[in-house]
């Protein structure tokens, strides 16, 4: 079995979706089990509806035209999406009425754009001579915690989701199932956070130990380095699955941090694979990286963070006193990203100046306090084999462009160092590090 995941930008218009059917036909062998996303922006346009409800107004024009055009383009039947539409309009109109917008009501809305997606793609595919059926994850089994927004999911969901699952695909029947959303015990749908269907492939595929969790996007894979900054970057061909949460966090957007997690734990393998090129590789995540990579994998950079640098002779041979420091950072409820102690200092990086007045004062009181604003991570993946090489032939080219370094956290998964340097200075270099590091170390990626 394989899980099959399409992001909403693969699916944005009648011609991707027929694509998108192409591709799941194609592999029909391996047994897919489909999850979508909604259709291009809709989880956006649901939530401006949202708000406009909330202000009295309830209009799902925009919604409804969109969707019944798509339908109309691929001549397949528009009832199922205008029961869903009616039901969307109920529940908007409700909201309009009494001009709040409670949690629970917002999952209850914004699940339509994925309920949408799955009975649009299930009755293309159905058109086409296959057998597909749109299901709600919850009615497969997905059930979360009441945290409407963020909901969990419970552990007892993955037998479940395994049996109906099995079921499903035993009958031949390809499962189009809906991303992000579940439901909780007492029967309400929920939401995964923003971006969650990623997520909730990885927990499909983890229930079923699929063979391979393939997540469908509109870019080549993960990249070397953000194409934006970076001119050459490169689809990365193989990662672990350590590599590849370090690179979630720091900067590689296109997978959820945590989306991963579930596949990790069950030992099921990723994949991040271009709709454009699908005869390419892409990315392949999984247990172990590539057999003994010396070379950098990846450099990203994330900018107008702020570092900090508390010193405090007191703390010389002083035991708690992290834990005092870090007290504080808790009661604050601010979250620390990059560190390094010495024997009388902190640096840490945070990724937001609220608190910071407080942060200052609390920390005050037993230290010396030094903030630096706008600064930027540059964050190397990969490097593992050899942390001596690759630091000092990254820390030549910092020199050689007149680049501060202002620290070096090399984490304890090994696979992850960063540095940190000015916002004002990352660009003069970001490119030498990327040719120097990465291009020059690679051969060209293969085809398949
Ligand atoms: N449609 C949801 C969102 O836009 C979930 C996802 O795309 O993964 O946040
Ligand atoms: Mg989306």
């Amino acid at each position: 079995m394989i899980i099959m995941k399409f992001g909403g930008a693969t699916l944005q218009s009648a011609k991707h979706l027929t694509h998108v059917a192409q591709l799941i036909q194609q592999r029909q062998h391996r047994q897919p089990v489909v999850v979508v996303s909604a259709i291009g922006e809709t989880t956006n346009t649901l939530e401006e509806a949202s708000s406009r409800a909330v202000a009295g107004n309830c209009d799902i024009e925009a919604i409804t035209a969109f969707h019944r055009s798509i339908c109309d383009q691929l001549t397949i039947d528009v009832t199922p999406v205008n029961a869903l539409l009616t039901a969307l309009e109920r529940i908007l109109r409700g909201v309009s009425l009494v001009g709040e917008l409670s949690p629970r009501s917002y999952d209850s809305i914004v699940s339509y754009g994925e309920q949408l997606s799955a009975t649009i793609l299930a009755s293309l595919l159905h058109i086409q001579g296959m057998e597909a059926r749109p299901c709600h994850s919850g009615d497969l089994g997905l059930i979360t915690d009441g945290c409407h927004r963020n909901a969990k999911i419970l552990d007892s969901s993955y037998v479940q989701l395994n049996a109906s699952l099995a079921q499903l695909t035993a009958a031949g029947i390809i499962p189009v199932v809906t991303g992000f959303i579940g439901r909780s015990s007492d029967g309400a749908t929920t939401t995964l956070g923003r971006n969650g269907s990623d997520l909730s492939a990885a927990i499909l595929g983890a229930a079923v130990g699929a063979e391979e969790v393939q997540l469908w996007k509109d870019v080549a894979g993960i990249m070397t380095a953000d194409p934006r900054r970076v001119q050459g970057a490169l689809p990365i061909e193989r990662l672990s699955f350590d590599e590849a949460s370090e690179m979630a966090y720091f900067g590689a957007k296109i997978l959820h941090p945590s989306c991963i997690v579930p596949a990790m734990q069950a030992s099921v393998p990723v994949r991040v694979c271009c709709v454009r090129e699908p005869h390419l590789p892409g990315t392949a995540i999984s247990k172990e990286s590539s057999a003994a990579s010396r070379a950098v994998k990846a450099i990203h950079t994330k900018n107008e963070q702020v570092m900090v640098d508390i010193t405090s002779t007191r703390m010389l041979g002083q035991a708690g006193f992290l834990g005092r420091v870090f007290s504080i950072f808790a009661e604050l409820d601010i979250s620390v990203d990059v560190i390094a102690t010495s024997e009388v200092s902190i640096s840490l990086t945070l990724d937001s100046d609220s608190h910071i007045s407080d942060l200052r004062d609390r920390l005050g009181q037993f230290a010396c306090v030094e903030i630096e604003p706008e600064v930027t991570i540059v964050n190397f993946i990969g490097c593992h084999q050899s942390p001596s090489n690759f630091l000092s032939e990254a820390l030549e080219i910092f020199r050689d462009h007149d680049v501060d370094v202002l620290m070096i956290s090399h984490g304890a998964s090994k696979v992850n160092t960063n540095v940190i340097v000015r916002d004002s200075e990352i660009m003069r270099c970001l490119q030498q590090l990327h040719d120097g590091m990465i291009v020059n170390l690679r051969t060209a990626p293969q085809q398949n």
